[in-house]
């Protein structure tokens, strides 16, 4: 166990790595932030922060002795460079590798019990005309690495979208899934201590706008809420295949014929900013203690409704009227410039 009064570093200084180290705060543990940036926003808020490439493997070493134990709040970290840091890390790098290459993860996902959307690895543009002879049309290509918000995707809905897609997605390694009629979507937040303990947030109503999480909601409504108790039976399996500590977040389609994952994030999640002030236990104080070795906090509900909303790009220039909204808890990330589709913060409201 790592006792309070401990340095906790994090590996990446966006908005997630600010929440966490807003989250250590209270635990009595000091963060040092990682990030290759001048002044990520998490540096705002941490005692030591380092700016170095996420490939500098010496200053990768020389911040790992300042701390007690490393996590991160990104997943599209190269592996390689981790090796050397590997016995503080939390997740540990296995979490990492898998996350971050879609296939990768989809394989892992059927091995442990899950159903991802069926799918397809793409290696040359010509694998794409076979991905759609199997899968049929419409489907979606993404790229295996680096996407997140939607970005590095590509919607093929005739014939006549197939030719130009390779050039479009940068011909990089994609992956070919087939297009799901969902009813809903929501994801499972789930907690894996130290000691191997799971413990599951609730589940929120997911809703995305152009492939951004827009609003979460609870109560989730009756078609998630039944099917949300298969759905924490395959992302705690996930979870423990993995070997995970920390925080995991497994992205859910509520279908016709029950859930089929979208995707992994070895890390709190966007859909769960709501339980900071809806739940007993954030997901960052829970990923703090998990990865500390404290006892998992409770996750019950404070408030049978919540709905969170976030801020994306110019919707931050509400910030006076939410700031002056009494039921509104606004958390705005220091961010600068509210470019398009750019998190800059998010509003919960509870009952
Ligand atoms: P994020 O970083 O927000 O998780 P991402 O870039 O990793 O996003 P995905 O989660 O793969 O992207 O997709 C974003 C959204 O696009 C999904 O939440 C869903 O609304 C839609 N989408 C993705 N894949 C499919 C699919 N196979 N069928 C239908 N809709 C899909
Ligand atoms: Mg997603």
């Amino acid at each position: 166990m790592i006792a309070p009064g401990g340095t906790i570093g994090i590996i990446g200084g966006g908005q997630l790595g600010r929440m966490l180290a807003l989250a250590a705060a209270p635990l009595g543990y000091r963060v040092h932030v990682f990030d290759p940036h001048e002044r990520p926003c998490a540096a705002d808020v941490a005692a030591d922060f380092t700016s170095a490439a996420f490939d500098d493997v010496a200053a990768l070493e020389r911040f790992a002795a300042s701390c007690d134990v490393v996590t991160y709040e990104f997943e599209n970290l190269p592996v390689g460079p981790l090796a050397t840091i590997a016995d503080k890390l939390r997740p540990g790098t296995a979490s990492l590798a898998i996350a971050q290459d879609r296939c990768a993860e989809k394989a892992f996902v059927e091995e442990a019990g899950g159903r991802p959307a069926k799918w397809r690895a793409i290696d040359g543009p010509e694998d794409i005309a076979a991905a759609v002879e199997a899968l049929g049309l419409p489907l979606v290509l993404k790229t295996r690495r680096d996407g997140y918000d939607g970005k590095g995707q590509a919607w093929l809905r005739t014939e006549a979208d197939i030719a130009g897609a390779w050039d479009t997605l940068g011909q990089r390694p994609l992956v070919a899934e087939q297009a799901i009629r969902f009813d809903a979507e929501f994801s499972v937040v789930v907690a894996r201590g130290a000691d191997g303990a799971l413990a599951f947030f609730d589940s929120t109503r997911n809703v995305h706008v152009d492939g951004i999480l827009h609003r979460c909601e609870l109560p989730a409504g009756d078609l998630i809420e039944k099917q949300v108790g298969e759905a924490r039976r395959q992302a705690g399996a996930i979870a423990e295949r993995l070997g995970h500590v920390g925080v995991l977040t497994v992205e859910f389609f509520a279908c016709a014929d029950g859930p089929l994952v979208n995707e992994i994030a070895p890390r709190v999640h966007n859909s769960g900013h709501w339980t900071i002030e809806g739940a007993a236990t954030s997901q960052f104080a829970q990923h703090i203690r998990a990865i500390t070795g404290l006892p998992l906090g409770s996750t019950a509900l404070r408030s049978q409704e919540v709905t969170m909303d976030n801020l994306i790009g110019d919707e931050i220039h509400r910030w006076p009227e939410l700031a002056a909204d009494r039921q509104a808890a606004l958390h705005l990330y220091g961010k600068g410039a509210a470019r398009r589709g750019r998190k800059m913060g998010h509003v919960t409201r509870l009952g």
